[in-house]
């Protein structure tokens, strides 16, 4: 059984310039504690696509379901994790990394307990009561990937969350996110315009074609290591 099923969504969206066909039937399957990779040029859908499975935006048709339940809205099983990192600058890295299961009104001692051990996963460790102005842009994307695992969510949804870093730290960093996401045995859907990326990082490659939103082609990779 998948973990992820999207079915036949389709999206348009409605301004005062007219509307836009962003995804047209798109269905996609991910399988418990697979990683694929959406790739395709600016403005395909990726985006869109990911806010729809992540529940933050209503399709105009189609279903997502995860883990069997229809996705209706944000919830805990679906963490989602952007280009920005979002951190509030005058809470501590600890307070930012809870925040995740603050929003969603989780048990906060336990979470606590939690975003600090995340934060020792992703090698911050040091830094749980340093604020996030004392930090470079590598260390802040740990922090909102803690974040965003702080809800033990079994699905993990990232939208180009290397682009704003260097090539160098992205390298570092990725290999490191990898790590710490087949830890934990999630799902993940990494929407990037990095091959190197899609394909370092994940068993599958899911091309978006350009206009309306279609899915073009998905290509399967296996790597040594890796079994799925
Ligand atoms: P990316 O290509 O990285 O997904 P974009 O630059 O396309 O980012 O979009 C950045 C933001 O602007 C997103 O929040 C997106 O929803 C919004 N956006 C993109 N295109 C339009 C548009 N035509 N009208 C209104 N908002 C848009
Ligand atoms: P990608 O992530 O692949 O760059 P997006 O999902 O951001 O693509 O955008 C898909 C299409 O929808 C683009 O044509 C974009 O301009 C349009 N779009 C995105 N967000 C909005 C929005 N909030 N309002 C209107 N149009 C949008």
């Amino acid at each position: 059984p998948s973990r992820i099923e999207v079915r036949d969504v389709s999206l348009r969206y409605f301004t005062h310039a007219g509307e836009t066909q962003a995804l047209e039937r798109i269905s996609l399957d991910v399988a418990a504690g697979e990683f694929v990779s959406l790739i395709g040029q600016s403005g395909c859908g990726k985006s869109t696509l990911l806010s729809i499975i992540a529940g933050i935006l209503p399709a105009s048709s189609g279903t997502v379901h995860v883990d069997g339940k229809p996705v209706n809205g944000p919830s805990p099983r679906i963490g989602y994790m952007l280009q920005q990192d979002y951190l509030y600058e005058w809470r501590t890295i600890l307070d930012n990394a809870v925040l995740g299961a603050e929003i969603q009104g989780l048990n906060l001692p336990r979470a606590r307990e939690r975003a600090a051990h995340l934060l020792h996963k992703c090698g911050m460790g040091d830094f749980l009561h340093h604020y996030p102005r004392q930090l470079s842009g590598g260390m802040r994307q740990r922090v909102a990937l803690a974040r965003t695992l702080v809800t033990n969510p079994d699905v993990v949804l990232l939208d180009e969350p290397f682009s704003a870093l260097d090539s160098q730290t992205r390298l570092a960093i990725a290999d490191e996110v990898v790590e710490v996401l087949r830890s934990e045995g999630k799902s993940v859907v990494l929407v990037t315009h990095d091959i190197g990326e899609a394909i370092a990082m994940t068993d599958r490659v899911v091309v978006l074609s350009r206009r309306p939103g279609r899915i073009k082609s998905q290509h399967l990779m296996r790597f040594a290591g890796h079994e799925s």
